[in-house]
């Protein structure tokens, strides 16, 4: 039975599969107890965390951008550490198709809210990276839009896959930081002439889970910028640079 690793999965449940699961929920709670996703103690709902470990992996900071990478993107900010925690829960979601994550990241992302210096940004258009269609395909969905979609559109954003990605890039986590910027360059455009319309000297926000180099964020700003945005702010959910 892998029923835990299904609950509360986003996506395309039918109507009677999400009724089923919420009747099934005391259940299922009885059968697999929910807890929290960093130290395995138990806690009262799925996805929710122990407020020690949800105050250990939740550090919202603006991160320090290059040279190179300040001339597209104007602020970049992490919500939280990405080694421990938000790693194992991100892992799956990437590389296992695995979804049950998610009600944690949830959590974590509500979290954050209360803590993100809100006031500097007026809800507007909000784009993920995009994947490489046919990766996304693979994995049957962007991670970055289960993660943030939601949340932001409850906030009155616009959600909008205004960038494609044109062709397959390697992992960048096997590259040096030069590797990643040769391995992202031109590897991105605005999808079509109306994303280039609603993009078009407005501020954008750009969102990803993972800044590492940042070099993928700073070559979709690039596109961006090109294609007339006024301003880039990037949001990820984790990164270890401080
Ligand atoms: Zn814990």
């Amino acid at each position: 039975m892998n029923a835990p690793q299904t609950f509360g999965a986003m996506g395309e449940e039918s109507g009677f599969l999400a009724s089923m699961q919420k009747a099934m929920a005391p259940v299922l709670d009885f059968l697999f107890p929910p807890h929290c996703p960093a130290c395995d103690a138990y806690v009262e709902t799925r996805g929710a965390w122990c407020a020690a470990c949800l105050a250990n992996a939740l550090r919202i900071r603006r991160l320090p951008l290059s040279g190179a990478h300040r001339k597209v993107i104007d602020e970049a900010w992490a919500f939280g550490v990405y080694q421990g925690a938000l790693r194992s829960l991100l892992l799956p979601l990437k590389f296992k198709g695995r979804t049950d994550g998610l009600p944690a990241l949830g959590t974590f992302l509500r979290a954050a809210d209360e803590k993100l210096p809100r006031a500097a940004w007026m809800p507007g258009i909000a784009v993920p990276v995009p994947l490489f269609p046919k990766k996304e395909k693979t994995r049957g969905y962007n991670q970055t839009e289960l993660i943030f979609r939601a949340w932001l559109e409850a906030d009155g954003w616009t959600w909008r896959r205004a960038l494609l990605r044109t062709r397959m890039t390697e992992p960048q986590y096997g590259l040096d930081a030069v590797g990643r910027a040769a391995n992202v360059r031109d590897a991105f455009t605005v999808s079509d002439d109306e994303a280039r319309e609603a993009i078009a000297g407005r501020p954008v926000l750009l969102l990803d889970d993972i800044f590492t180099t940042g070099s993928t964020l700073a070559e979709c700003a690039r596109v961006l910028k090109k294609a007339g945005a006024e301003s880039v702010v990037e949001w990820v959910l984790a990164s270890d640079r401080d």
